[in-house]
């Protein structure tokens, strides 16, 4: 295992110019969830100059994203690595960088371009050791994970079928460069969003009495939400009720018919999910009704919770401390954000973890979804390295 480890180290050492290259490629390229057309024609093409046998592109009826699969010595065991591939529509604003986007309205401000050009690369390296592979490794290129569509797309299409087990990585500028975040068990949240259309009856601003005033109750029903958190959900329970848009009126005269909200809930467990959803749609269908109005309520559940399974994870950890000693592993938070790898650990277990990019001194440790985002690839090697050695150990029937 030394020798294999000293050989993933070199070759990956050899590619760094062309992952740091991809990177910056995609990050100047940017493209919204599910339109990722020119991104997957490139990886299409970047896996089959590498050696990849076999490359199907596409999935959800679109012509982005792309399964792979790397046959090494037998077909089973296989392991699934993923990246995620869209960018989303926003306006870089950081002028200094020559590699920003030449997509008017659309950015890499979550890091996926780092997410794709880790995965090629860590392709690239895993064709050169096919001969010695013992298994096959999956390679998931999955489009529109910032709408959270992505992932059952790829899944419909196959990109699970004969896998034994996924590993997934997101870079983070929470975290130093280099630095290598995993958890155990809940990791990132269940997403709903929700509508609350609040109707009464419009009439005159000065003649409130002919009226059912909507943006009273609306104002109402935001406040009284947030008693569930406070009140109703056990304090060491993870919980977030947010009303992030309100819509409503016309002119500083006019007392509306309707007002629109838009929110998110945010649960771990499935319990408190269902409670949560249920007492939104209580708290807001009688506090309307207490005001003589009443209320339109609609929840889209979106992804459930990130459970990181605590056997893979703990073995990608010990893999990660192997390599990079135990000072370069730490124990990450748990997040209230969503992440559509939720489904794939859903249906194989696998665990998703992170890869520290904030620099201070590189301006690489703005937040995620930030105009000014941008990644470290000098810590992009690490990933590569750490994806290359899980894949052969985990093939290898090591420590699970
Ligand atoms: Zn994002
Ligand atoms: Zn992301």
């Amino acid at each position: 295992m030394i020798k294999m480890r000293e050989k993933i180290k070199k070759l990956v050492e050899s590619c760094k110019g062309e992952l740091i290259e991809l990177r910056r490629h995609f990050h100047a390229h940017p493209e919204p969830s599910f339109e990722e057309y020119e991104t997957t024609k490139l990886i299409a093409q970047k896996l089959k100059e590498y050696g990849v046998d076999e490359i199907k592109v596409g999935c959800g009826g679109k012509a982005s994203g792309v399964i792979a699969t790397i046959r090494g010595l037998f077909d089973r065991p296989m392991i699934a690595l993923r990246a995620d591939i869209d960018a989303l529509k926003m306006k870089e604003e950081n002028q200094s960088i020559p590699y920003r986007s030449q997509n008017e309205g659309v950015m890499h401000a979550c890091g996926h371009d780092a997410h794709i050009a880790v995965l090629l690369i860590t392709a690239k390296v895993l064709a050169q050791l096919k001969g010695e592979l013992p298994g096959s490794v999956r390679l998931i290129f999955q489009p529109a994970e910032e709408t959270a569509a992505g992932a059952k797309e790829i899944i419909k299409a196959g990109g699970l079928d004969g896998v034994d087990a996924i590993a997934g990585l997101h870079v983070w500028a929470y975290l130093p460069s280099g630095v290598l975040g995993f958890r155990k068990g809940p990791f990132f949240a269940a997403v709903d969003r929700i509508e609350i259309n609040v109707k009464g009856k419009g009439g005159h601003g000065a003649a409130p009495q002919f009226a059912v005033d909507p943006i009273v109750m609306a104002s109402n029903i935001v406040l009284a939400l947030q008693t569930i958190v406070s009140r109703e959900v056990d304090p060491i329970e993870p919980a977030v009720v947010s009303i992030c848009k309100i819509e409503g009126g016309t002119a500083f005269n006019i007392i509306p018919e309707e007002v629109k909200m838009v929110g998110t809930i945010r649960t771990f467990s499935p319990q408190t999910r269902e409670r949560v959803v249920k007492r939104v749609e209580e708290i807001s269908t009688n506090v309307a009704k207490a005001m003589r109005g009443s209320v339109e309520f609609i929840d889209y559940y979106s992804t459930p919770a990130l459970i990181n399974d605590p056997n893979f994870t703990e073995f990608a950890a010990s893999v990660a401390r192997d390599l990079f000693g135990e000072r370069s592993v730490v124990e990450a938070d748990i997040n209230m954000g969503g992440e559509d790898f939720s489904l794939y650990v859903e249906k194989v277990p696998g665990t998703f973890f992170l890869l520290g990019t904030g620099n201070k001194d590189k301006g690489t440790d703005k937040a995620h979804h930030n105009p000014y985002f941008d990644v470290d690839d000098d810590a992009l090697p690490i990933g590569v390295e750490l994806f290359a050695n899980i894949v052969f150990e985990f093939l290898r029937g090591g420590k699970r």
